[in-house]
This record gives structure tokens, sequence and C-alpha cells, in this order.
């Protein structure tokens, strides 16, 4: 393939890339109902819908607003063939292989980076602050901000050195050793979440004792399940938006929960939320989504090799030879059909899995707090009740509303009869 038709086809991938979202958004946005549906009645009030339709208008907006600009940015960076001349500029400060390398991929991150960065603080200051749920202040929009650049420099400047080193090495082969170190990597993030990523962010403190501690190591203890802790996180410092999640493996299982989630539910519904958590585990899912990653990874390494050291697509993007960063550039976009495909897959079985944790929480413990904590969780989050099934299918990782509520009332009629 020519360096032109290479770069006609990125051209196209990314049009194309944007134009099925903006579709897919507005059908959602079409699909929403005028009046607050029967079978949501009980469950928002004519109010809440009005407003969850409100939240999802004003994120849809923001949505196409930001995509558009990052459209059009890639469109003339690509056209006019801007990385190449970048690379080579970046040449002229080191002499340095692995550090020019570096300083490319330094250089298109932070430029990107600055560029959205006046997209997430309207994002926050001003969507999330009209809707009622921000909670973060300026001081610690830019603390965060800061400290994942620092995360981003140490973890992904020690992965690009890893993966430079590999090609010098061991060339197209460099994949099975680099699908090795990624894998060691995700067991390693995985393993370390809470104690050592959370924590840069958040305060954890030991859940206090009393009722809902006993409630939930009761629960664990009936269904033999390693909890080791129980801890809370200050997530109302951010948001007043409401998780819960279980990190660790083997004997060293840990449950989050978000003070937020605490404030408002009741002990019953907290534990059926824990039970829902239990049921991933117990079901196997938390090992499995891990497998999938783990293969996902090592079969767009091996495109990856197959792509490395194609002269053309470095021509397209602005080269005038053979440069590796610039094919690593082009691979990513030529990846993301794949990747947005994978997307509607993994998401179909991400929904089956809930349904399954679901189905564990009423069996091992009760079907009907579990009903009021996702009603409760869907209308103080605006979460949108009636989303349109190809948005589903895009972009929904949990089945709507509705139809897990529909489950869990059939377990419930089954429990009762
Ligand atoms: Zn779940």
């Amino acid at each position: 393939m020519s360096a032109q038709s290479f770069l006609l086809l990125f051209i196209i991938l990314l049009i194309a890339d944007y134009l099925l979202n903006v579709i897919i958004d507005r059908i959602n946005l079409a699909n929403q109902p005028a009046q607050l549906p029967e079978d949501l009645k009980g469950i928002y009030t004519e109010e809440s819908f009005e407003k969850s339709k409100l939240y999802l208008k004003d994120n849809t907006r923001f949505q196409w607003i930001s995509s558009s600009f990052s459209l059009l940015l890639s469109l003339i960076v690509f056209s006019l063939g801007l990385l190449g001349p970048l690379y080579q500029w970046v040449g002229t400060l080191t002499n340095q292989p692995l550090f020019h390398f570096l300083l490319f991929f330094g250089a298109v991150f932070i430029i990107s980076d600055l560029l959205n960065l006046p997209f997430q603080w309207y994002k926050t200051f001003v969507i999330e602050e009209k809707h009622g749920f921000n909670r973060t202040t300026p001081g610690l929009f830019i603390k965060d901000k800061l400290v994942a650049l620092l995360m981003t420099v140490v973890i992904g400047g020690l992965l690009a050195t890893v993966f430079f080193q590999l090609v010098k090495i061991f060339d197209v082969n460099f994949w099975w050793y680099f699908w090795l170190v990624i894998i060691v990597m995700l067991l390693l993030v995985n393993f370390l979440y809470t104690s050592v990523f959370l924590p840069l962010f958040n305060k954890l403190t030991p859940l206090e004792d009393g009722v809902l501690k006993t409630s939930i190591l009761d629960y664990a203890r009936k269904v033999n399940f390693p909890l080791s802790k129980v801890m809370v996180m200050d997530g109302s410092k951010r948001s007043s938006k409401a998780n819960a999640f279980f990190s660790g493996f083997g004997k060293q299982k840990k449950i989050v929960l978000f003070d937020t989630l605490i404030q408002n539910h009741s002990v019953e519904e907290l534990v059926a939320v824990l039970a829902h958590e239990t049921g991933h585990f117990k079901k196997r899912h938390i090992w499995q989504n891990l497998a999938i990653g783990i293969i996902q990874t090592g079969a767009m390494l091996y495109l990856l090799s197959l792509m490395l050291y194609n002269y053309e697509v470095s021509l397209a993007l602005g080269g005038n030879q053979h440069i590796l960063a610039l094919n690593l550039v082009g691979f990513a976009i030529l990846y993301s059909p794949i990747s947005e495909l994978l997307g509607v897959l993994l998401h179909a079985w991400s929904r089956k899995n809930e349904f399954e944790a679901d189905r564990y929480a009423a069996e091992t413990y009760q079907a009907s707090p579990l009903i009021d904590a996702l009603k409760k969780l869907s209308e103080k989050n605006l979460s949108n009740p009636t989303p349109h099934p190809l948005y589903v299918k895009f972009h929904y990782s949990h089945p709507p509303l509705l139809e897990r509520l529909s489950a869990l009332r059939k377990l419930e009629n089954n429990n009762n009869h």
C-alpha cells in the first residue's frame, strides 16, 4: 500500500469513527420519551426524569463538541503531515535514539493533554456543577492533573523504554517479550491498585465497627468469601456520585465503599451491593476479564509487529524515512476499528456477567434490597433509564436499569414461591 493510500485510509477511519459515534448519540437522544414511562413510575419522579434527560442532553452536546474538536485537529495534523517535522524537531534536542523516541511521545502527550484541558475543566466545573454532582475544587483538579501526569511520565516512560529496547534487540519478535512485560504489569497494577495507586488520589480508611461492618463480615463468612478488609473511600471530595468495588487476589481481598454510597443506602442495600460484587469473584469474572485483556493485548502486539517496519506508514504521517514512533501512531489509528468492534463484544460479555452477579446476590442474599439500591443509584446519578438499544451495544458495560430490575424481580418471585 502506498503512503497516499495509507493517509487516505487514516482520514477515512477517523471520520468514520466520528460519524458512527455522532449518529449513535443522536439516535439515543431522539429515543428519549417525552413523558415519564409507566414502568419507571415509582423509580424516577417526573422531576428526576426531566433532570436525567437534561443531563443526557448536556453530556451528548459536550461530547459532540469535544469530539468535533479532536477530529478537526487530527485531520489538520495528518493531512499536513505534521508529525514527521515534530519528530525531526524533537531530534535536535538529543543525540540518543531512545531519548528521541521518548521525547517525541512526551511532546505528543503534553500537547494533546493541554488541548484537552479546557474540555476536562468544562466537564467538571460547568456540566457536573450545573447538575449538582461536582465537589471538586480547582485546587484539587490541578493536583489530580499533576499526579496523573507524573504517573503517566513514570509508567508510560518505563514501558516506552522497555518497548524501544526490546525492538532494538529482538526486532519483529519483540512482541512476545513485550507481551510478558505487559502481563506482569497488568497483574502488578491489579495487585497494588488499592495500596499504591488509589491512595495517590483518595484517602482510604477502614470501615468503623458497627452494624454495617458486622453485616458485611457475616455475609462474607456465610458465602465463604475471604474478605480481609472493608475500606471507605472519600469519593465525596470529587463527586456526589456513588460506587463500590473489590480489589486484590487470593486471601487478600478488600472491598472499597464510597462514602457517598454509605450515606445514601441502608445496611441491607449495602450488603446486597457487596453480594453482587462477591458474585463477580465467585463466578470468576475478575480472572476471566484479566485473561481476555491479556489475550487481546497479545493479539494487538502481534498485529503491531506486522506493521512495525512499514516504510509507507512513516511517509504517510510526514516522515522522510522509516520512523518507529510514527509507525506506532499509524498503527493506533489502524487498530481503532478493531478495538471498537472488540469493545462491542466485551460490553455484551460484561452485561451478561452483571446479570450473573445480580443472580448470585439474589440467591445468596436477597433480591429486594439490591432492587432498591439499583433504583436509588440510578436516580441519584441521573443515569439515563431509557437508552436506545444501539447505544447500549456500544457504550453500556452494565445492562439498562429496567432490564436488571425485571431479571431481579423474577428471582425475587421464585424465592417467594
Ligand atoms: Zn457488577
